[in-house]
């Protein structure tokens, strides 16, 4: 993990959001390759090996790379898919690519000069200076309201959206399978039989009225 993308992680537990203590033991012109992820907060550890952070929690993840693999299209294909679904056209944003997604991640990083987390990506994805790739369970392992958008597929936990709805920023975008349903506090912008892709309430803001 580029040692920048590193700074965008935090522990999955029910707390107090923190940022994570990493003590390295292995970098290479500064991709982390491991390490170990410490929590200020509750003390979990997590690790970076083979330059993948493991945000898991030690989940078991399902075996799915073939079927991701049969799914995915060109990535250039999926790359601009993912851009459009996403409203990925703000450079230097974050966007989460998940499971299959995660092939167009280093074209969408470059088309759209977007740094990229990729969770549970397949083995063919590999990390750059802007993607960062990831293993999660049901949780997404970064700050509230800190991404532009999330994508998933249908091989995680339905919790994940839970999960992208916390990180996405308002406004933001996340796509979902058909198969899990999007929460109700989402606006579904358009879906067809395999994914939906809906929008997080932009913030309001209340106007005063100046006689309080
Ligand atoms: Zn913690």
């Amino acid at each position: 993990m580029f040692i920048e993308l590193l700074d965008l992680l935090r522990c999955i537990r029910p707390h107090d959001e923190t940022w994570l203590v990493a003590s390295f033991s292995k970098v290479n012109t500064r991709f982390i390759e491991e390490a170990k992820l410490g929590c200020p907060s509750c003390s979990a550890q997590y690790w970076i090996r083979g330059g993948v952070a493991d945000l898991s929690g030690e989940v078991i993840l399902p075996e799915c790379e073939h079927e991701r693999r049969a799914a995915s299209h060109r990535r250039e294909e999926l790359a601009t898919r993912a851009g459009a679904y996403l409203e990925a056209t703000e450079p230097g944003a974050t966007v989460v690519l998940g499971g299959l997604w995660a092939y167009a991640a280093q074209e969408l990083s470059e088309i759209a000069a977007l740094r990229v987390i990729a969770i549970n990506a397949p083995s063919e994805v590999k990390e750059s200076g802007t993607v960062g790739l990831v293993r999660v369970g049901s949780e997404i392992p970064l700050a509230a309201g800190s991404v532009l958008g999330v994508a998933v597929d249908a091989w995680f936990s339905t919790k994940i959206i839970e999960s992208a709805l916390r990180v996405v920023r308002p406004g933001g975008r996340i796509v979902g399978p058909a198969a899990s349903k999007a929460p109700s506090e989402l606006s579904i912008l358009a879906h067809d039989d395999r994914y939906w892709v809906a929008q997080k309430a932009p913030e309001v803001v209340t106007i005063s009225r100046g006689n309080r």
